[in-house]
């Protein structure tokens, strides 16, 4: 029976010829943002695609399970397309959904949500809540990490095209705040003319490979980081000189491996201070060069603020901040309840997370050195009781020790902060089986324009 049905399936398995036009209707959208069209059960993934329009498509490239395809013609559009945006640069890799409709992107980020907690989680139609979407829906980034290459024999600077090392140069980035743009530009700028010459990965010669640069949302303070080949080099007085006073805190970044990492092991104060201060949702925070710091802070602060609402925290509260960065979420909440304690695994961060106390007055929270999944075991040995556990992870989600030894405290609450969906779902239904209910989920938009989701959950203790 199963050999008929597979000479059968052979039989009326079409063949796709590369540069074939398929015309068919948009069904689907990949989480990267692809459009999915299928021609007898066969997907085919193709750019600036939206669902429902109806197009004819090339062919470019067919595998054993998928192809490959691109727009020739466009027979109907979406009313969800956004008209007046060059999507062509967008998709490039800058902000996957530029070419969607703001509303529609949110709406694609809960249904994401939605068929992840059904696939992973075994949760049809899981009540997920509306994505709370943002006002500045661009320019939002506070941080931009942009390499300098040759292009044509120019300095230019920009971004990677999608899955690649091939510098696009660009200098407006769309969702990076403009003053980020501004310095980034005048930074290239001054590069030319002191004639400090650019990375090249081919030959592993040169010398300025990225320039980072983070600005405080509130704030307005700017970090400029140049990531180098060398520590000394012609032109860097001169740089000194330019931008003591335009920045208050100028660094190099030593790095002279060939791998993908953008800082290397050493930095360099030049100027100024080695941190940055911001604030969120009224508290101050200093901010190292290695620390997180999320880059929305606008929507950071809505995604804090209801992480608290959804704990519903008391004043006699022990609440657990893992995965605590600079201790942005644990020092948010510190005056509400009775203790904090806070593990990270970055040290300058957890230095900045033990000064940023101080400098709130606060004195009521923990923050220690060492990865979570360590800490908390040690932590439920040494007899800390939590109420409540605020996790942040990575996208890797958390680890197994993690999850033992945070439900074993049978804390009251749970709340699961998430950049990645698919992790979090495999993690709820291990809390679930350790007795813990998923009561709350709620996608907030800290990416708009790109395919990023972040996810905001409310776990609770089964009585
Ligand atoms: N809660 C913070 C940081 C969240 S990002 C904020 O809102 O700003 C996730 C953090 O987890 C990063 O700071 C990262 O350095 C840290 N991290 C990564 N792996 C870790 C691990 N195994 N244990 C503890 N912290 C880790």
């Amino acid at each position: 029976m199963d050999f008929i049905k597979r000479v059968c399936y052979h039989k009326i398995m079409r063949k796709f010829q590369k540069n074939e036009i398929i015309q068919g209707k948009v069904v689907d959208l990949t989480h990267e943002g692809q459009g999915v069209i299928k021609v007898d059960n066969f997907p085919f993934f193709v750019e600036n695609a939206l669902p429902a329009e109806e197009i004819k498509m090339k062919v470019l490239k067919v595998g054993k399970n998928f192809g490959f395809g691109k727009v020739e013609e466009w027979l109907s559009q979406s009313p969800d397309r956004v008209q007046d945006v060059n999507v062509t640069y967008l998709r490039t890799g800058i902000a996957d959904f530029g070419h969607m409709a703001y509303p529609a992107q949110l709406h694609f980020k809960r249904q994401q949500v939605v068929d992840v907690l059904r696939k992973n989680a075994h949760k049809p139609d899981f009540p997920v809540l509306e994505t709370l979407g943002a006002e500045q829906e661009t320019q939002y980034r506070n941080k931009a990490q942009v390499p300098v290459r040759s292009v044509n024999g120019r300095t230019e600077t920009g971004f990677f095209r999608k899955n690649s090392h091939d510098l696009v140069p660009i200098h407006d980035f769309y969702i990076q705040s403009p003053e980020i743009d501004d310095l980034v530009n005048q930074v290239r700028e001054s590069l030319i003319r002191l004639n400090i010459q650019p990375y090249d990965e081919q030959r592993k010669r040169g010398i300025v490979r990225n320039i980072v640069i983070r600005r405080g949302h509130h704030s307005g303070q700017m970090m400029l980081i140049l990531v180098v080949t060398k520590e000394k080099f012609a032109g860097l007085s001169e740089l000194v000189a330019e931008y003591s006073n335009k920045v208050d805190s100028f660094q190099l970044s030593i790095n002279t491996s060939t791998g993908n990492a953008i800082f290397g092991s050493k930095f360099k104060l030049l100027s100024g201070k080695d941190y940055i201060t911001d604030s969120m949702l009224g508290k101050d925070f200093q901010i190292s060069a290695r620390a997180f710091y999320q880059v929305n802070t606008a929507q950071a602060e809505k995604l804090y603020q209801l992480a608290y609402d959804f704990a519903d925290l008391k004043a006699e509260d022990v609440v657990i901040d893992a995965y605590s960065g600079i201790g942005t979420i644990g020092l948010g909440m510190a005056d509400k309840v009775a203790q904090v304690y806070g593990m990270e695994i970055i040290p300058e961060a957890v230095e900045n997370a033990k000064t940023n106390a101080a400098l709130n007055d606060i004195t009521n929270a923990h923050y220690e050195v060492g990865p979570a999944e360590e800490v908390m075991p040690k932590w439920v040995q040494d007899g800390i009781q939590p109420d409540v556990i605020f996790v942040d992870p990575p996208r890797k989600g958390l680890d197994e020790s993690f999850i033992k030894a945070a439900t074993a405290t049978q804390a009251r609450t749970i709340i699961y902060i998430s950049c990645n969906p698919a992790t979090f779902a495999r993690d709820v239904v291990r809390f679930e089986e350790e007795g813990y209910l998923l009561e709350k989920v709620q996608p907030v938009d800290l990416f708009p324009q790109t395919k990023h989701v972040e996810t905001v959950a409310l776990l609770t203790r089964k009585k």
